[in-house]
């Protein structure tokens, strides 16, 4: 295939980039930038990365560029200039894929045609450069432009064989349309329909990395309800593809997913945030009986973590999302005491107050109420007025720790201690003029003599 005869458009490429490209001319070298970089300068967004492909060998893209590692089987080697870290890549084509998710073998490809033919849409199947000497051009085969323009990401070649290849496509496809706002060409949405099934190949890892994207998205409900009417969420999380068509009395003709996906997009744009706006409602299915959800916060906090854990993400993000799903029903009234703020406080943990303010005022938006509803703004001003007065809302901060006890009053190490450490941080929570530490040694002489130390030790 022939590169096309017009120059095309001239992206905007940082200097960095262009001393790569110019190293690797001089070099004798053909080189291009190439891929979602390119995409991402046409449409004036930032790119994450830039990428660069050669007609040279990983051995030769080495011997040009000193600060460079070449680590791996795929051709890629990572050059470090100025800097920042750029992947300067062989041209490849990918030779058959016998398990939906990596190329048996992945050979150098010839041209740069050659490589812009495996790469999954139109729209990232464009490059801009030249082989050494002569003018660089727009090099678009696959008409990435006019796709571009018109908003559409339409696989490259025949979408049944391309999804074949490689599943993750299909969920590429979905995250896309989310961070980019664009929608998915009909074709190629019909072909997710047909092989969605095929995700169920893919590794945790890469679906989180995906899922993470599309939540960072400004609205990812275009990505989600993608994943649903095409079936892909189904076969990612089947608990969640139990939320549409199950009703609840929440907005006119509206079902739970409606509800979910109106949360996530209510929701400040915070990895945490945002995984627990999705997953907040993930037990009520499960929990539905005579009409209530009764208890859906504490099962879906642990099919949370499940389907975290699935999909490999890190273990504290896993943890945290659980903890804010299992505290997003809180019932807030006006007549709590000072005392009582600060003990709900301590109950969420001041990490992750915040968080759960955001939750809730996304999913009271979710459910057609303005964000404050249940006096959420009020709550929020008395969480702020409690945490800048400094009083105290965990055992570090305590006047006396497990080593006075153990000396002053003979205790040994292990559960009873840790347990009267939080009886005696609950006492201060609500009363914080008890933080003083004769006064608190003597308030633990007297939880001990209330309740005899066996008992406390056979409990
Ligand atoms: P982002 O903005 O998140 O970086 P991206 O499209 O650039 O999006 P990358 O993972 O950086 O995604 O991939 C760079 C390029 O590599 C893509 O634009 C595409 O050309 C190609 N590519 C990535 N993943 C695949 C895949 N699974 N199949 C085919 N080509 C792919
Ligand atoms: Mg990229």
């Amino acid at each position: 295939m022939a590169t096309e005869p017009e120059p095309g458009p001239r992206p905007q490429i940082p200097a960095p980039v262009a001393e790569l490209l110019a190293t690797l001319w001089r070099g004798g070298q053909a080189a291009y930038v190439v891929g979602g970089c390119l995409r991402d300068a046409l449409l004036e967004r930032r790119p994450a990365d830039w990428d660069l492909t050669t007609d040279a060998a990983p051995e030769r893209v080495q011997a040009l560029f000193p600060h460079s590692l070449y680590e791996n089987r795929f051709g890629t080697v990572v050059v470090h200039h100025r800097g920042a870290q750029y992947e300067i890549t062989a041209f490849r084509r990918d030779v058959s894929y016998s398990d939906f998710r990596h190329p048996d073998s992945v050979e150098f490809g010839d041209s740069i045609e050659d490589d812009l033919a495996r790469r999954d849409f139109t729209v990232n199947a464009m490059a801009w450069g030249s082989r050494p000497g002569e003018e660089p051009t727009f090099v678009d085969p696959h008409r990435g432009r006019d796709d571009l323009a018109r908003g559409l990401l339409r696989a490259v070649g025949d979408p049944d064989r391309r999804f074949g290849e490689d599943a993750l496509r299909m969920v590429r496809a979905v995250r896309l349309a989310a961070t980019l706002g664009f929608e998915v060409e009909a074709e190629t949405l019909a072909a997710i329909g047909r092989n969605s099934g095929l995700a169920a190949h893919l590794s945790g890892e890469r679906i989180c990395a995906e899922l993470l994207k599309l939540l960072a998205a400004d609205r990812p409900s275009v990505g989600l309800r993608l994943m649903a009417d095409s079936g892909l969420l189904a076969v990612i999380s089947p608990d969640l593809g139990r939320q549409p068509g199950l009703g609840q009395n929440k907005i006119e003709r509206e079902d739970l997913w409606d509800h979910t996906v109106r949360t996530v997009d209510a929701t400040p744009a915070k990895q945490v945030v945002r995984l627990a706006a999705l997953l907040h409602d993930i037990g009520k299915p499960d929990t539905l009986a005579d009409g209530h959800f009764h208890g859906h916060e504490s099962v879906g906090a642990g099919m949370a973590r499940d389907f975290l854990a699935g999909i490999h993400a890190p273990r504290a993000l896993q943890e945290r999302v659980a903890h804010l799903v299992l505290h997003h029903m809180f019932m807030y009234e006006p007549n709590w005491s000072d005392a009582a703020v600060r003990r709900f406080i301590r109950k969420v943990g001041p990490g992750s107050i915040d968080d759960l303010l955001a939750l809730r005022a996304a999913d009271n938006e979710g459910s057609g109420q303005p964000a404050d509803a249940g006096h959420l703004t009020e709550l929020e001003s008395r969480v702020r007025g409690e945490l800048a007065a400094n009083l105290v809302l965990g055992r570090s901060q305590l006047a006396i720790d497990g080593n006075d006890l153990i000396a002053e009053l003979g205790l040994p190490r292990g559960r009873v201690l840790g347990r009267l450490l939080d009886d005696l941080t609950d006492r201060v929570v609500a009363e914080p003029a008890l933080n003083d530490r004769s006064i608190l040694l003597d308030l633990a002489r007297q939880l001990i003599s209330d309740r005899p130390l066996v008992e406390n030790l056979i409990s």
